[in-house]
């Protein structure tokens, strides 16, 4: 079994400390390439670093709406040699009404900045979006988005707003929510977006699944619970999901799996 965590971030000390055993216990688990997500312009020579080490790593560049600040706006110019410096994405931007601040003047003139530049480059994105579904849908009908156009995270919307996505040609990557008590409304988005808009994530450090290690971070391995409550939720075998996500992961950045 092959599979793709499309959604993690180990430039965070906690992961990084310790790459080695935590990507070789990824690898013992099945997960055979790993998308590591920059949120701040400091880590992006970290995540470049991360991938030029290990080749089972691929990596995206961008601001976090969490952390956009005035002065990182003339440094979005260096993201047009994200393609050069190896980037497979340009993420994880995107915008979040949830939080006080940043403004959300600012998060979009980030975000629309770094989509119009993955536009350009012709590189996905991967894309955080809470409470804020109405002024995404507003910045993706005046930028446009990349081909292909990418992924929304952690998504925890319902079939109305996933079939929005559907029309700008984003796939959705789900991670703990999978481990949840069932519900009606997930396994209706889940008949939706599998097999062809489904990819799968862990968001390590963040987001531990349950069942996962209590008290430990996320980690990459821990795709695999995620695995199993998708494929429960769907009411399929976990070897057909494997392969259904790590064929759209490897679609979306272009990973040759
Ligand atoms: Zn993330």
């Amino acid at each position: 079994m092959r599979l793709v965590d499309a959604h993690c971030h180990l430039e965070d000390e906690s992961l990084h400390a310790r790459l080695d055993a935590v990507l070789g216990d990824a690898r013992e688990a099945g997960v055979v390439r790993v998308l590591t997500c920059a949120v701040t312009p400091d880590q992006w020579p970290t995540s470049a670093g991360i991938a030029r080490r290990h080749p089972e790593v691929a990596f995206a560049l961008g601001v976090h709406p969490w952390y956009a600040k005035p002065e990182h706006l003339p440094r979005l110019d260096e993201l047009r040699g994200a393609r050069e410096l190896g980037a497979t994405a340009i993420g994880e931007i995107g915008l979040d009404s949830k939080v006080e601040t940043p403004s959300m003047d600012l998060q979009t003139e980030v975000f629309e900045a770094q989509l119009a530049i993955a536009k350009e480059l012709a590189l996905p994105v991967v894309i955080h979006c809470r409470g804020a579904f109405n002024e995404l849908f507003a910045s993706l009908k005046r930028i446009g988005t990349p081909s292909p156009a990418g992924t929304i995270h952690a998504f925890s919307g319902n079939v109305h707003l996933a079939r929005t996505f559907v029309t700008f040609g984003l796939k959705f990557s789900l991670g703990r929510s999978l481990t949840y008590k069932r519900c009606a409304k997930r396994e209706e988005l889940m008949r939706f977006i599998y097999p062809d808009h489904f990819l799968l994530e862990t968001d390590s450090p963040d987001m531990p699944p349950v069942g996962a290690e209590p008290d430990a971070p996320n980690e990459p391995r821990n795709l695999v619970l995620n695995l199993r409550g998708a494929a429960e939720l769907l009411g399929r075998d976990p070897a057909e999901v494997a392969e259904a996500t790590t064929r759209n992961a490897s679609e979306v950045f272009d990973l040759g799996l």
